[in-house]
């Protein structure tokens, strides 16, 4: 799941940083695919025996890989994963689980709060909805998700940017998606595809 979740990323890189060059300064496709292609070298160089480890190999590639906001950003998202220590398959539990470590842990160490258009608005309500229907099935689960983070990317393009490199646009800000936000959809779209296929 997590090799096809870097494919789709890489594939988005022109994408990405358009979205990135209406709001900041157009890297964010170049970095988030640096960060998938260390991911998926980890991935394929380790070996793993429960959930939690290919999460955080994930994590720390891209912490390591990417530098910028969003290395620390996007490395601790997968890092959040450590709560499935032991855990050896994926469940609805522990997706909420994950997530909700994931947003507190960004907040915590990025200091963005809902509604400053950043990737926080799409990840707080896929935690929130995940934690909502932790007792459905995988597949019901990762799909209430991954509408939930989509329509907060939709949101945030009414949101007026207060982080990151897009404030300095301030109203201007309006009318375009967050970038990491829009790599937050597609990394929780690319899991719903894989977990329900
Ligand atoms: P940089 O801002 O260093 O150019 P990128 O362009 O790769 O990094 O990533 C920008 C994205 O990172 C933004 O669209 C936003 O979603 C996210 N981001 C930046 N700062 C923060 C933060 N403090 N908290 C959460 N997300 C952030
Ligand atoms: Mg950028």
């Amino acid at each position: 799941m997590l090799h096809l979740v870097a494919d789709a990323i890489i594939v988005a890189e022109p994408q990405l940083s358009q979205a990135d060059r209406d709001l900041g300064d157009g890297d964010h496709g170049i970095g988030m695919s640096r960060g998938m292609n260390a991911a998926k070298e980890a991935l394929s160089a380790g070996e793993f025996s429960t959930v939690d480890e290919p999460l955080v190999a994930t994590g720390k590639a891209m912490m390591s890989s990417m530098g910028g906001a969003s290395g620390v950003v996007f490395g601790t998202v997968f890092r959040g994963g450590k709560e499935l220590k032991g855990s050896e398959k994926l469940d609805s539990q522990g997706l909420a689980k994950w997530l909700r470590s994931a947003a507190d842990g960004v907040m915590k160490r990025g200091g963005a709060k809902p509604g400053d258009k950043t990737m926080i608005d799409a990840l707080v309500p896929a935690a929130e909805k995940a934690e909502e229907v932790q007792t459905l099935s995988l597949p019901e689960a990762i799909t209430a998700v991954a509408e939930a983070a989509e329509a907060g990317k939709e949101a945030s393009k009414a949101m007026v940017a207060t982080m990151g490199r897009a404030k300095t646009l301030g109203e201007r800000s309006v009318g375009f998606p967050d970038a990491g936000a829009l790599s937050m959809t597609i990394i929780f779209g690319t899991m719903r595809d894989y977990i329900c296929s």
